[in-house]
């Protein structure tokens, strides 16, 4: 594979390491991608990526979901350039701070209130500790594999967790109801709470959607012992449905929690609830210096409005649906065998064979030096911008990723 030696991404990369611990950290670091892969960018607009070198991508990651509607739309950057002259982090919240409650609670069907936070983890994390204030209870039920965020009581990684950090947690399997009511027998009358993600997005491995016999059984569980259900909606939300990714089972959370998409790649998070838990989020005491900002607000309000007004979540399927079937079509054309799960908007590929995800790189690789941007083992995401002009440039550049696969047969 290439390496980028004498590339302006190299000379950065070898400034980095001097002054940033491991030369990059967390999920956009590329050291377990292949060397093809850029670690800088230039440059976005729409689902086009610009890197530091000038190669221009089509891009399959849209940030790690945050440009639901592609960089620099126009509705958003118009309301983030209005509220950016009037004042953004000002001693108290701006209007567009109840406008942007009024709006989600309009839209978010189990939502009766919601307060605002910046990343996915404060949300989460926030959703816990509602659940435990409610209910008076300890316990967790948080599905094995299931990222929930970067703090002590869920990161993947233990180093400088305690075992005390993850006391109160009890592990069940996703979709497996036998496995979910031993763990709900386990937490006895000490269970505060379920949290569970929209589907099953773990890394590197097949989606799956969540059943509705596992949603209805989460839901049973937490009414029966009056504990929180708690939906991860933070990778799925304004994706799958805009009233929140549980709709289309019929099952409503008692408290969710949002942020990756919510304003357009603007830094924002949300908790929603039900009245059930709105004493539990008035006791709690959480907050943050830049938790009032009322730029990303403003884009919020852009971003969930444009949503709905030009039905982004029905094209991003329609793109979705076009990009699976070219990849499966190309597959067959070079004898290739993979994996295509999950909702089409959010797709992942993954090859038979591959446990060391050695194909999984072959392709990306190739895919990428001819211009897009996939995700070897992370699910992808597409976004309003993309156009099918878009997804035939993707699958052109996919054949080289599939030849790539195919040769090293
Ligand atoms: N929950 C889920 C399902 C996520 O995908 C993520 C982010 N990948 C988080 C929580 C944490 O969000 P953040 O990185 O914004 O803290």
């Amino acid at each position: 594979m290439e390496s980028l030696t004498n590339s302006r991404d190299s000379a950065l990369r070898r400034r980095a390491e001097a002054v940033i611990p491991g030369g990059m950290w967390g999920h956009m670091s590329t050291r377990h991608l292949s060397p093809a892969y850029p670690q800088f960018f230039a440059r976005a607009e729409g689902c086009r990526l610009w890197d530091v070198d000038g190669r221009e991508y089509v891009d399959l990651m849209c940030s790690w979901g945050p440009n639901v509607l592609g960089h620099h739309h126009p509705a958003v950057e118009e309301a983030t350039a209005r509220q950016r002259g009037l004042g953004d982090a000002m001693n108290g919240p701006a209007e567009v701070l109840v406008e942007l409650a009024e709006l989600l609670v309009a839209t978010i069907a189990h939502a009766d209130w919601a307060m605002l936070q910046k990343n996915g983890t404060d949300a989460t994390t926030a959703c816990v500790t509602m659940a435990r204030a409610g209910t008076g209870r300890r316990k967790i039920l948080v599905a094995r594999g299931s990222y929930h965020g970067a703090v002590p009581w869920c990161t993947p990684s233990l180093a400088g967790v305690t075992a005390e950090d993850r006391a109160h947690i009890i592990h069940f399997d996703y979709n497996d109801v036998a496995s979910l009511e031993a763990a709900a027998d386990e937490a006895g009358d000490d269970l505060a709470g379920i949290i569970v993600t929209a589907f099953r997005h773990d890394l590197a491995r097949d989606q799956e959607m969540a059943s509705v016999a596992f949603a209805r059984r989460a839901r049973e569980i937490c009414t029966a012992a009056d504990a929180a259900l708690i939906l991860d909606d933070v990778r799925a939300g304004f994706r799958i449905d805009l009233a929140g990714s549980w709709e289309p089972l019929g099952v409503r959370p008692d408290l969710s929690a949002f942020s990756k998409a919510i304003a357009n790649g603007y830094p924002l998070a949300a908790v929603t609830g039900n009245d059930k838990f709105r004493e539990a989020a008035t006791k709690i005491y959480i907050t943050g210096s830049f938790w009032y900002g009322a730029v990303a607000m403003a884009a919020a309000i852009a971003t969930i409005e444009t949503l709905r007004d030009i039905k982004a979540i029905a094209h991003m399927e329609a793109m979705g649906a076009m990009l699976r079937d070219g990849l499966s079509a190309l597959a067959a054309k070079y004898g290739v065998s993979l994996r295509q799960t999950g909702p089409v908007q959010m797709p992942l590929v993954l090859f038979d064979d591959d446990a060391d995800l050695h194909k999984g790189q072959l392709f990306c690789a190739g895919a990428l030096r001819a211009g897009a941007y996939f995700h070897p083992k992370h699910n992808m995401f597409l976004s309003a911008a993309h156009q099918e002009s878009d997804i035939a440039r993707v699958l052109e550049a996919a054949e080289a990723g599939m030849i790539a696969v195919a040769d090293s047969a």
